[in-house]
């Protein structure tokens, strides 16, 4: 079997990288791997790159271990330190790509405890890289206090940037991508979770909402109540084996998941805007009716009914019936 490549080829000549960081303490650059130098190996950069001291923030994959780019694994092979919010999880990453170098756990519940001997290594010239179990650390993730009071010392910061859950389902959600509200993880009580989604319901952006699957069905109950009728996408185990995109209103979603039973997986609810809330109501009955004409005209009933309920937002049973009367009427 050919092994998998992921290093780079030598002599592909020098490649100089370089950050300004404008902090109290004026610019500070973190640059430099000389790729000349690396070996040529299949699995593994033999010789290290080197790394200017500094805080590298290295999102990892959401699912599918080949997300990894070529200048993260090149981090994770430099740096003294690898600061884990899971080390067994990490670990995985780092032996799938054969890397060693020290792991310490930064998560929330050590953190208080870790951020002073991160900051003292990095101070004495580490090169420290964060991880989080998976995607872009900070992103509901722990790392902004260590990022603030390492930007605060004057530390150089920067990023590797890489796979989010959130970006990764708003691009595949067809929902507007220009604006868009992160909000994270709801609170898991209902009468807290509602009280935010009615704080979020005025914003004229696509929503992006983690979620688990066991609070699925209630989360998105609470959704169709409180921001009523709007366009959703439930994204599920993106970029793995059984990634899943499922579209609809968000009244016919909570329907779906309160019979389906909670989904197994990894989940982003993304959601339309008070805008597209507010475009979907002005849609008349009318308008329904002659996108459907058109429609029908090369379609089935079901997938012109499925086609007109998923681009108008309106429930995909009131379409059906709808559907069936204009092609009953064109008989
Ligand atoms: N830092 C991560 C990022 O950049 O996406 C998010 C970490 S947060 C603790 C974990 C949540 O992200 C999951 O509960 C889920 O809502 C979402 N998530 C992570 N991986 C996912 C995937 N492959 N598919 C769908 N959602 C995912």
């Amino acid at each position: 079997m050919p092994r998998r490549q992921f290093a780079h080829k030598a002599g592909g000549g020098k490649t100089t990288r370089a950050i300004s960081e404008r902090g109290g303490q004026g610019a500070k650059r973190i640059e430099s791997v000389d790729r000349s130098k690396q070996a040529a190996s299949d699995d593994v950069p033999r010789e290290k790159p080197r790394f200017a001291a500094g805080l590298y923030i290295v999102a990892t994959p959401i699912g599918n271990l080949r997300d990894i780019t070529l200048r993260a694994l090149d981090v994770l092979a430099a740096a003294e330190i690898v600061a884990c919010e899971d080390t067994r999880v990490t670990e995985k990453l780092m032996s799938r790509y054969g890397l060693g170098g020290q792991r310490l756990p930064y998560h929330e519940h050590n953190a208080e405890g870790m951020r002073p001997l991160l900051l003292e290594k990095l101070k004495a010239g580490a090169v420290v890289a964060l991880v989080s179990d998976a995607g872009t650390p900070l992103i509901s993730d722990p790392g902004f206090k260590l990022v603030r009071a390492a930007i605060a010392e004057g530390i150089a910061v920067t990023t590797l940037p890489g796979p989010s859950a959130a970006l990764a389902a708003l691009v595949l959600s067809g929902l507007p991508s220009d604006r868009f509200f992160f909000q994270g993880f709801l609170p898991p009580k209902e009468t807290a979770r509602r009280r935010v989604l009615g704080e979020i319901a005025p914003l004229q952006a696509t929503l992006i909402v983690y979620e688990t699957g066991p609070r699925l069905a209630p989360t998105l109950t609470d959704m169709a109540e409180v921001l009523g009728e709007r366009p959703a996408t439930v994204a599920r185990e993106l970029t793995k084996l059984y990634e899943e995109l499922r579209r609809g209103s968000l009244a016919e979603l909570a329907a779906h998941y309160a019979t389906a039973g909670a989904p197994k997986g990894e989940i982003v609810i993304v959601i339309g805007g008070a805008d597209e809330a507010a475009a979907r109501a002005a849609i008349t009955d009318d308008d329904i009716d002659a996108a459907l004409e058109a429609a029908l005209a090369t379609m089935s009933v079901k997938d012109a009914s499925t086609a007109v309920a998923e681009a108008t937002g309106r429930p995909r049973r009131e379409v059906y019936q709808r559907a069936l009367a204009l092609a009953a009427r064109g008989e």
